[in-house]
C-alpha cells in the first residue's frame, strides 16, 4: 500500500474509533508501520479522531523524528514505538479511552473474559501500570506489558485506556472493538451475578 492510502486508512480507523464511541474529545492516537521506510505514520498530538484527515498522518523514524508531515507528533509516540521495536509481526496500534475497559483497567485488574470469542482470540489482557500521558514512564510501562506477554493482542492502562495491535489497522482496531465489548459483557455479567439470589444455584 502507497504512504497516501495508508494515510487515508489512518483517517478513516480513527473516525470508526471514534464514531463507535471508544474515545473521546482529543483522547487516543493511531498508528501503522511502514516498513520501507523503517517509520510510522503517526496521529498529530491534540487532533480529535473524528477530525484526523490523511494530513494529520505524520512520518516519523524508529528514534521519533519527524520525517514529514507538520506539527508534533502524538505525545504517545514513545509507546507506539516502544511496541514495533517489542513486536515485528505488529504493524498498527490503535490507542484509545473505551469507558468500560477503563473501569476495570481502574481497578488494576486483567480483562475478564467471559466469552467462548473473547478467550479464543483475546487469551490474555494484562493491565499496564499508570503514570502520565505522554511520559517516558507511561512508554515503559506499556512497552514492558508488550514485552513480558510477547503473543498479546491487547494491554488496559491503568487509569487511561487500552492500547490493541495488529498487523493491520483494520485488525487493531477489531481487538479495540473486542477488548471495549468484553468488558461490557463482564460488567454485565457481574452484576447480574451479583443480583442472584442465594438460594439459586443454577442462573
Ligand atoms: P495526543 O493527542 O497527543 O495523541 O494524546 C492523546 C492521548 O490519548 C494521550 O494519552
Ligand atoms: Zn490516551
Amino acid at each position: 500500500m502507497n504512504e497516501m492510502l495508508m494515510k487515508k486508512e489512518l483517517a478513516y480507523i480513527s473516525h470508526k474509533v471514534y464514531g463507535r464511541g471508544l474515545t473521546q474529545a482529543t483522547g487516543g492516537n493511531i498508528s501503522v508501520r511502514v516498513p520501507e521506510r523503517d517509520a510510522i505514520l503517526i496521529k498529530r498530538s491534540g487532533v480529535s479522531l473524528e477530525e484526523v484527515t490523511a494530513e494529520d498522518a505524520l512520518l516519523i523514524s524508529m528514534d521519533g523524528e519527524v520525517i514529514e508531515g507538520f506539527g508534533t507528533p502524538s505525545k504517545e509516540f514513545r509507546f507506539h514505538l516502544g511496541i514495533y521495536q517489542t513486536r515485528p509481526d505488529v504493524n498498527a496500534v490503535v490507542h484509545c479511552h473505551p469507558n468500560y475497559s477503563i473501569g476495570y483497567a481502574c481497578l488494576e485488574r486483567e480483562l475478564p473474559l467471559p466469552t467462548v470469542t473473547a478467550r479464543k482470540i483475546l487469551e490474555h489482557v494484562p493491565v499496564a501500570g499508570t503514570a502520565p500521558s505522554g511520559s517516558l514512564e507511561l512508554a515503559e510501562n506499556v512497552t514492558r506489558v508488550f514485552e513480558t506477554y510477547p503473543a498479546i493482542k491487547a494491554c488496559l492502562m491503568e487509569e487511561h485506556g487500552i492500547c490493541a495491535v495488529g498487523d493491520s489497522l483494520e485488525k487493531a482496531y477489531n481487538i479495540a472493538t473486542l477488548v471495549e465489548d468484553t468488558a461490557k459483557q463482564s460488567f454485565i455479567f457481574e452484576q447480574l451475578k451479583a443480583m442472584r439470589p442465594a438460594a439459586v444455584t443454577n442462573f
